[in-house]
């Protein structure tokens, strides 16, 4: 078998608001040591989560499985104002760890509403963002999830609509659905910067890079991810073939054969060093770094776990 040539797209793995999402929790079990409570995955990744648990951080689906006075940690993907007042209720020491471009997200659903619109959110149902997301407005809040789903919405009044998008969806795919709520509704208002975050946007743009000249795409991500899941699809309709792996175990002999290129990339939720382990799984005989962006964005830590 003749050892494969690995593009690595860069940007990948780790963003700014999964690292700080991570190092929340790793602080707290380091100051107050375990359990620590964390309501849903703290990010989409099956290895963060199991390296947490082992720490002592304990998932929870919902906050009836945390004891009275508990401390408790708001998954990255941000939580509906019902969750953050059901904890006020029951005397929860909230440690919020919603990237700060969902909380920018929530904010505009507010205004929007607030102003008197229908909401449009683009994403999908049943994603944990999208939940807390909708929770905002729930009234005045409806969500599609394509084209199709536009031309069936019904609206109290066509000139008094707004929309609003999920963080991690297809920059491609998005923009039809933007331009069939445009259409139908030729007075619709956006939010004023884009809703999906730069580190998604940087992702696809570094995939389709090296996409462009590989035979397989592989996709260091969990299941679960949204992020990690848009690359997988991406790849494919570029027209290479591409797998999502949640580690290098899961890569499978047959995918490789032929393969003289391998376009590599990794989810925003998943660890770098799972991408180290997947390049010396392939046994490469040269990687090249494909770079298309240097991120430099970096978020602050909440008060209740900066260390002084
Ligand atoms: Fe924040 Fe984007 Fe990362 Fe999600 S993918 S945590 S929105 S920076």
């Amino acid at each position: 078998m003749v050892l494969p040539v690995v593009l690595l797209a860069s940007p990948r793995s780790f963003c700014a608001g999964v690292e700080r999402a991570v190092e929340i929790v790793e602080h707290l079990l380091d100051q107050r040591g375990g359990p620590i409570h964390v309501r849903k995955q703290i990010v989409h990744n099956t290895h963060v989560v199991a390296g947490l648990e082992a720490r002592g951080a304990v998932f929870v689906d919902e906050l009836d499985a945390v004891p009275d006075g508990a401390t408790v940690v708001f998954s990255a993907h941000g939580v509906s104002p019902a969750v953050r007042e059901e904890a006020q209720r029951r005397g929860l020491d909230v440690v919020d760890a919603t990237c700060p471009l969902v909380t920018k997200v929530h904010a505009e659903a507010r205004r929007f509403a607030k102003r008197g619109d229908t909401v449009v959110l683009i994403g999908h149902a049943g994603h944990e963002e999208v939940e807390g997301t909708l929770g905002e407005a729930p009234d005045r809040t409806v969500l599609v999830e394509s084209a199709d789903d536009v031309a069936r919405l019904e609206v109290a009044d066509p000139d008094r609509v707004s929309y609003l998008t999920q963080t991690t969806l297809a920059v491609d795919e998005t923009a039809d659905v933007v331009a069939a709520l445009k259409a139908r509704f030729p007075n619709i208002k956006g939010p004023a910067s884009d809703d999906i975050c730069y580190a998604t946007t940087n992702r696809q743009d570094a995939l389709r890079e090296v996409a462009r000249d590989a035979d397989l795409v592989l996709v260091v991500g969990s299941a679960n991810s949204s992020n990690s899941v848009r690359l997988v699809e991406l790849a494919r309709r570029n027209g290479v073939p591409a797998h999502l792996v949640d580690d290098a175990s899961d890569i499978r002999p047959e995918w490789l054969e032929g393969v003289r290129t391998v376009g590599l990339t990794a989810g925003a939720s998943a660890p770098p060093r799972l991408v180290d382990e997947v390049v010396e799984e392939l046994g490469a005989r040269d990687v090249q770094v494909r770079e298309t962006a240097r991120e430099t964005i970096q978020f602050t830590l909440p008060g209740a776990v900066r260390p002084r």
